[in-house]
């Protein structure tokens, strides 16, 4: 048994959804189960949606969706011919499901709407494909994930219940059968009480895993629109290469870091299995991509991830008295309280440097807390670069000429933060 996932951006038009035929077509004679991502954008939409909805401003929140749905009629009609009418029953089902909600005044918290809302675009995205996969003659059962994913009600970042989803995994999907294709949603869960959830955005990555790892999959295949994993993102590095082959722990770290290969709760499930992960091309199958697995990855190139839009907050001791572990404990604790998560810190004898994300609510909410222990000063607009497997050369070819914040180096990894 194998595990595909295709994201947004392969199934963004008609073409590509012939294009994600094709490759399924290419493995039909093992059986797999293909998780797939809303189409492109829809995510996005459909969270325009959910706040607009939240604002109190039905017409306009009806308005948007009414472009959500137009679009997926849209391509289901340039899809299909004989399954139109049994896919466009069951497409009109999810619209009424929203438009219902929409239809409400909110009374529970925004998260809450968020996820019955946004979830409906992996719902739409795999029902065209289901029935376009059926019309091309490639069988299929279409699974709705909410019956098998069961996750806590905190929404918008749901956790998994692994006990109940590897139950209902086992029960419905079966790995003994050759040649079957169940095809179901990445990112979206359901509670105990049947209402929806989503994992965290681009939490199709996790899905795919989670099946992976109960079902002891020979392997999960990311298809993206990459060759494979870069050693930089090559829209700033028009001379990144390919790495072909990656440890599990090297490719942590590189989430860890920020390089926006694979979702970074992707990893643990496949280690923990020994399941290897392909990332491969949907525009061109047969490019060989990267495989990640437990084998230690040897002669890397020095890997790149550069972060914008970073803060940089300065805390240091109210009285001169040195830092010690109370107020650093107190730091940890807001900032599990405010679920951020620094990319760097330095400690010092009477300071702390920490830096984070810029999100202005949540770094506001910090530093006034923060205000309570220590002197805060808030810097913005920095970016952090961070190199593994850094060499002198390297280092010194990337910072140059940079206004340097602050740097601070492992054996392995070097991390810059400048201005
Ligand atoms: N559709 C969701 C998102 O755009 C989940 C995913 O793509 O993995 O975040
Ligand atoms: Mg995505």
């Amino acid at each position: 048994m194998k595990v595909f996932k295709f994201g947004g951006a392969s199934v963004n038009s008609v073409e590509r959804i012939r294009n994600l035929a094709g490759i399924v077509k290419l493995y039909e004679k093992d059986s797999m189960v293909v998780i797939i991502s809303a189409m492109g954008k829809t995510t996005n939409a459909l969270e325009k949606v959910a706040e607009t909805f939240y604002a109190g401003k039905k017409e306009e929140a009806l308005q948007l969706f009414e472009s959500v749905k137009h679009n997926h009629i849209n391509t289901s009609k340039y899809l299909l011919v004989t399954h139109f009418n049994e896919c466009l029953a069951q497409l009109s089902d999810f619209f009424t499901e929203i438009e219902w909600l929409l239809h409400d005044k909110p009374v529970r918290g925004f998260d809450y709407y968020y996820d019955q809302i946004v979830c409906v675009g992996e719902l739409l995205s795999t029902c065209i494909i289901s029935h376009y996969l059926n019309e091309v003659n490639i069988a299929n059962e279409w699974l709705d994930v909410r019956d098998l994913i069961r996750t806590d009600n905190n929404f918008r970042d749901a956790s998994i219940d692994w006990q109940i989803t590897t139950d209902k995994i086992k029960t419905t999907v079966n790995c003994h059968l050759t040649s079957k294709i169940y095809l179901t949603q990445g990112f979206i869960g359901c509670t105990d009480d049947n209402e929806s959830t989503t994992l965290g955005r681009e939490g199709s990555d996790y899905t795919a895993a989670v099946f992976a790892n109960i079902l002891q999959a020979g392997s999960l295949s990311i298809w993206k629109d990459v060759e494979g994993v870069m050693n930089a993102d090559p829209k700033l590095f028009p001379d990144a290469q390919l790495i072909s082959e990656l440890s599990f722990t090297e490719v942590i770290e590189m989430a860890y870091y920020g390089a926006q290969v694979i979702h970074p709760k992707t990893i643990k499930p496949l280690q923990n299995k020994n399941i290897p992960l392909y990332v491969k091309c949907f525009l061109d199958p047969m490019l060989p991509g990267t495989v990640i697995h437990k084998k230690n990855s040897s002669n890397l190139p020095p890997i790149i991830v550069i972060k914008k839009n970073q803060a940089l907050l300065n805390l240091s001791s109210q009285d001169f008295s040195f830092v010690g572990e109370e107020p650093m404990s107190k730091l940890y604790q807001l900032f599990s309280k405010l679920k951020m998560r620094p990319n760097l810190i330095q400690t010092g004898a009477i300071n702390v440097q920490v830096c984070l994300d810029f999100r202005e609510d949540k770094i506001g909410q910090l530093a006034s807390a923060a205000s309570d222990l220590f002197d805060v000063l808030v810097e913005k607009e920095l970016s952090l670069l961070t190199i593994r497997h850094y060499n002198a050369a390297i280092f010194e070819e990337l910072t140059k000429g940079k206004d340097i914040v602050l740097t601070q180096r492992s054996a392995q990894t070097v991390q810059v933060l400048y201005r």
